[in-house]
């Protein structure tokens, strides 16, 4: 029986033709047309005075924001715990140090009440935290208004990682809009790809040509090539940026799929006591519902998030436990973290479904039998 991802690349059909555009015309680098027009579509997408600076990926995004923030050598820098370790890596490889943030109940996202109590402790301790990076997970947007309010209290710039939120809004206001820095990531399991590849979401035109600038190996004016400062080689290939311009002709569509897919586990699980599929608070919240996700109450199933994860790959059917919390991380175990456990616990009882928009109808109905199954030898 063939696999069922839990989330792979979707092609809509006209990658191709903007990939062999660049071929033809010898754009083979990392300018040209591609970038340009990628970026351009980008912009008009998040339609909110953003600039776009399309780059190797949302992990180099996130380094270049806390270059531009000027975050160094042991500056502390806040973040939320449960994500991807993407959002918190750049962070070391600037020599600063994590701190962690608990997540709320109602979107998993960042609590604003731990954001606060850290930042008051921080500041105590005589460290004044040097960025804040608020992600939202799953597709889902984080107490944005909250967050902000506090960030602006203590005068804390923002990265706002919209690596898994491309589409998704907040009162209406596009995620990847909201920080001083937003990064978005085109990696091949996100909602559209460039096969790997990432971009800065920047709030003015020099903030685009700075992240050009480090992206470029830093390179001053000068026909000799003169650095005044470190630089990288960060920037996405014309290649690439062909595909993401296909993918931008579909995303809406891909949105449209994924969001159909939770309706479907919405449906599937309505009538199972002890099972909730993750839903929007209120009419403030659009996710693209980018996964599916699900929390499972061993005491009122009889059966744990693992043991379905379990029954679904003996099927080949792949589902993956939620963000194991970065405070929990062997590799961050040092870091401090405020929280009362609202992560661990999400953590522990939480499950990420099948939520392509490429999925068949048939892949569809495979999925609902296997877990309508298995739930059955317990119900
Ligand atoms: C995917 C992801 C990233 C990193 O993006 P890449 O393009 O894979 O480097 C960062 N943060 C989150 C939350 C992600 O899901």
């Amino acid at each position: 029986m063939s696999k069922i991802p839990l989330s792979s690349s979707h092609l809509g059909g006209n990658e191709l033709k903007f990939v062999n555009d660049a071929i033809r015309k010898n754009q083979v680098t990392t300018y040209g047309e591609n970038v340009n027009n990628f970026q351009n579509d980008l912009e008009n997408y998040l339609n909110n005075d953003v600039y776009i600076a399309c780059l190797s990926s949302g992990t180099s995004a996130i380094h270049l924001a806390l270059v531009q923030l000027g975050v160094g050598l042991n500056d502390e820098v806040i973040c939320q715990s449960m994500t991807f370790s993407a959002s918190a890596n750049p962070i070391k490889y600037q020599g600063a140090i994590p701190v962690f943030i608990d997540s709320e109940f109602d979107t998993w996202n960042m609590c604003p009440k731990h954001l606060e109590t850290a930042i008051k402790d921080r500041i105590k301790k005589g460290n004044i935290p040097k960025a804040i990076i608020i992600v939202h997970s799953y597709g889902m947007p984080a107490k944005i208004d909250d967050l902000l309010q506090i960030a602006n209290k203590y005068d804390i710039p923002v990265i706002e990682d919209a690596a898994e939120a491309l589409g998704s809004t907040y009162k209406g206001k596009k995620c990847g809009t909201f920080g001083d820095f937003s990064i978005l990531s085109f990696n091949g399991n996100k909602i559209i790809t460039t096969s790997g590849g990432g971009a800065m979401v920047c709030r003015s035109k020099e903030d685009k040509e700075k992240t050009i600038f480090y992206a470029t190996q830093a390179r001053d004016k000068a026909a000799h090539y003169e650095h005044t400062a470190i630089g990288y080689n960060y920037r996405m290939s014309n290649i690439s940026a062909g595909i993401g311009r296909g993918q931008m002709e579909v995303l809406n569509k891909h949105i449209a799929l994924r969001r159909k897919m939770n309706a479907f586990y919405l449906d599937l699980f309505k009538k199972i006591d002890g099972i909730t599929v993750m839903q929007e608070l209120n009419k403030d919240y659009y996710s693209n519902f980018w996964l599916s996700c699900i929390l499972i109450e061993k005491e009122k199933t009889g059966f744990t998030a693992e043991e379905l994860r379990l029954a679904l790959e003996k099927e080949n059917i792949e589902s993956r436990p939620l963000w194991k919390p970065m405070h929990l991380q062997p590799v961050f175990k040092d870091c401090d973290y405020y929280g009362n456990g609202e992560s661990e616990n999400l953590f522990k009882k939480g499950l990420c479904l099948p939520s392509g928009s490429n999925l068949l109808n048939n892949d569809i109905e495979r999925i609902g039998n296997v877990i309508k199954g298995f739930i059955h030898l317990y119900i």
